[in-house]
């Protein structure tokens, strides 16, 4: 492998995570200094940071976890920086199998779905900077909902790795905190826009990426309305709320539970989570929609967040996750593993369901022999 064309000083292990965790937050800065020009820039610039942070994870437990291949790794090819670099996945891999410190999913997904739009960035670059305001209000949410996770991962769980830069962060915290600003004063601008669409007959919903009332609905659906951000230009779908309640099995009150925010018994603080809310709503909701067969399983695996237990009921005239908060999916019984399970039931029956799409593919492989 010709890798060697990047000549770099010999430095040592201490002068190599210094230099990573610098260049790390230099790229953090650059994706803020760039967000008037070339917002989009900001999004690639903010995703290098969070890969170099984890490199710098890795390397403060010992400087073979960021080379990709651990067995061709040797300490002076690495200290050159001749190494193939660990991404996303791989690091976070190691984060949890080597130094067993896993990163939480919550966070990973956020990092990984950056990871996606970065990958669309590069690869399709888009030149239309019609809106630039939007597209930087986009960007300034992705970001400032990423540094969520990583401010905390820095700050909190790897408090002692990165104890020298806590400073630096904090300034960066402030610098993420006065761009967010950039969101309501956006949606102030727009204020004349926003009414005149109103006066047209336009309804608009809180937007679930920025969350200002921007949200144009263009579309009603039984389960919801499909609106488009004025704000951010992030498309999304409201969901249709509901009022149902449950009993608590501790104190017996009914409270309303099909809210993301719930987190305890508003009446005797029983913690309330994911496992809870199936048992509570076991109970409850014991029969499915018209297509259902009395004796048929009623609760199904949901495909959109894949919580491991299904966690599906039919509630007030919907299919709703009780872990999602998703709504207004079909449930079926997939006829290839039998599995109970939401999604697109024409994708279902004529390939598979989330849950064995990886065995379908498989068998589908061996058939062509690929
Ligand atoms: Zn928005
Ligand atoms: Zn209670
Ligand atoms: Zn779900
Ligand atoms: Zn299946």
């Amino acid at each position: 492998m010709a890798r060697k064309f990047i000549q770099q000083r010999r430095q040592t292990k201490d002068e190599m995570f210094d230099a990573v965790v610098k260049n790390a937050i230099d790229f953090i800065d650059s994706s803020l200094d760039n967000l008037g020009k070339r917002p989009k820039n900001g999004i690639v610039d903010f995703y290098t940071a969070i890969e170099l942070f984890l490199k710098a994870r890795l390397m403060a437990e010992h400087w073979t976890l960021i080379v990709s291949k651990s067995d061709s790794a040797s300490l002076s090819s690495f200290s050159v920086g001749d190494f193939h670099s660990v991404y996303l996945e791989d690091a976070a891999k190691r984060l949890k199998d080597v130094v067993g410190e896993a990163i939480e999913d919550e966070a990973l997904n956020n990092f990984k779905a950056l990871a996606e739009h970065r990958n669309q960035i590069v690869h399709f670059a888009h030149t239309d900077y019609a809106d630039v305001g939007g597209i930087k209000a986009g960007v300034v949410m992705e970001q400032w909902r990423s540094w969520h996770y990583l401010h905390e991962l820095l700050t909190m769980k790897w408090k002692d790795t990165f104890n020298a830069y806590i400073p630096e962060f904090e300034r960066l915290h402030t610098r993420i905190l006065a761009e967010k600003d950039f969101i309501q004063s956006r949606f102030q601008d727009l204020q004349p826009v926003i009414q005149q669409k109103q006066r047209e007959g336009g309804v608009f919903v809180e937007c679930g990426s920025c969350h200002t009332l921007a949200g144009l609905i263009s579309e009603t659906n039984p389960w919801g309305s499909n609106y488009v951000c004025m704000v951010c230009q992030k498309a999304g779908v409201k969901i249709r709320s509901t009022a149902e309640k449950v009993a608590c099995d501790k104190c017996g009150h009914e409270f309303e539970f099909f809210h993301s925010t719930v987190s305890s018994c508003p009446y005797c603080a029983q913690p309330i989570d994911t496992d809870k809310l199936i048992s509570l709503c076991k109970i409850k909701y014991t029969t499915g929609d018209d297509w259902w067969e009395e004796g048929g399983p009623c609760v199904a695996y949901c495909h959109e967040c894949q919580y491991p237990k299904p966690s599906v009921f039919y509630i007030d005239g919907l299919w709703s996750c009780v872990s999602c908060f998703d709504r207004g999916w079909q449930a079926i019984a997939c006829p290839h593993c039998d599995a109970f399970v939401t999604g697109d039931a024409e994708r279902i029956e004529y390939f598979a369901c989330h849950k064995c799409e990886d065995e379908m593919t498989q068998k589908m492989m061996n058939k062509m022999n690929l």
